[in-house]
């Protein structure tokens, strides 16, 4: 980064009804749990405009052709819209032409209702392929945010790896592709959201509070230890659109705002990456 004041890149996967549709849940329970995401929209712009952050939203397709103008508002508001597969695909159970396929579809959704290309992509539940970097770059993509190698610092995201179990792992070659590393330390729905699965129960429904100062204790450290930093967060309408957690939301985002550091989005942020 060109300074040493750190960022943090908000970040909102607005996956709504696509999320349920992936995992086979196409109901009117779990799709309605999508739906809310929407309903939920307005009260995240409205907290956005009035902190004056401007944050990213990766958005399926699918959910850019169910609620244009909900994602219109998204982009009217100056906030940043970049890939999130087109209905929330997990990219390892396509082969590489149905990455591409997914990925190209989702990009027409999106410059259909934003009039530009996105330049950002995040896989759909962070899932990742040996293709995935190639298939971004073959869009013209410029950064990619699902990687998790590193917490504070971007870094090119590599093609060619080998993973050979008889000897040390094979480190591939960099690409231009600038990775905004994630964790699910610093995502909502693992924190928050109740799921009860055939083989697993995701417990969720955590208090605000200990999530947000967990959250806020990583910026913090960036602060003191890693000047310059980026910090990615990343959140779900549908999980954090919830009263009590919307309150936490505010307090965290208000927390930020009165230290030394600035809020980007990942475009911006890749763009400064590469430039230095
Ligand atoms: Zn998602």
């Amino acid at each position: 980064m060109p300074d040493d004041r750190s960022t943090i890149c908000l970040t909102f996967d607005f996956d709504a009804i696509s999320l349920w549709l992936a995992r086979g849940m196409a109901s009117p329970g779990p799709v309605s749990r999508g739906e809310f995401g929407a309903h939920a929209m307005p009260r995240i712009l409205k907290l956005l405009r009035e902190r004056g952050i401007t944050a990213t939203f990766f958005v399926p397709g699918h959910t850019v052709d169910t609620y244009p103008a909900e994602c219109a508002a998204i982009a009217e508001a100056g906030h940043e819209i970049a890939l999130h597969g087109y209905v929330h695909e997990p990219v390892s159970k396509l082969d590489r032409a149905g990455e591409l396929a997914a990925a190209v579809r989702a990009r027409e959704s999106i410059v259909k209702v934003t009039g530009y290309e996105p330049v950002g992509n995040r896989t759909p539940s962070w899932d990742f392929t040996p293709s995935t970097v190639d298939v971004l770059l073959e869009l013209g993509c410029e950064y990619d945010s699902s990687l998790m190698a590193t917490d504070y610092t971007p870094y090119y995201a590599r093609r060619g790896d080998v993973a050979d179990p008889d000897g040390p792992y094979r480190f591939g070659e960099p690409t231009t592709l600038v990775e905004l590393p994630v964790s699910w330390t610093l995502d909502d729905y693992p924190q928050f959201e109740y799921l009860r699965m055939d083989t697993a129960v995701l417990p969720g429904l955590r208090e605000p509070a200990g999530v947000f100062r967990n959250f806020l204790d990583d910026v913090d450290y960036m602060l003191r230890d890693v000047p310059g930093g980026v910090c990615v967060l990343t959140f779900h309408p549908q999980v954090i659109g919830r009263g009590h957690r919307m309150l936490g939301l505010e307090r965290f985002l208000d927390a930020c705002l009165q230290r030394p550091l600035d809020f980007r989005t990942c475009a911006d942020v890749a763009r400064a990456f590469r430039a230095a």
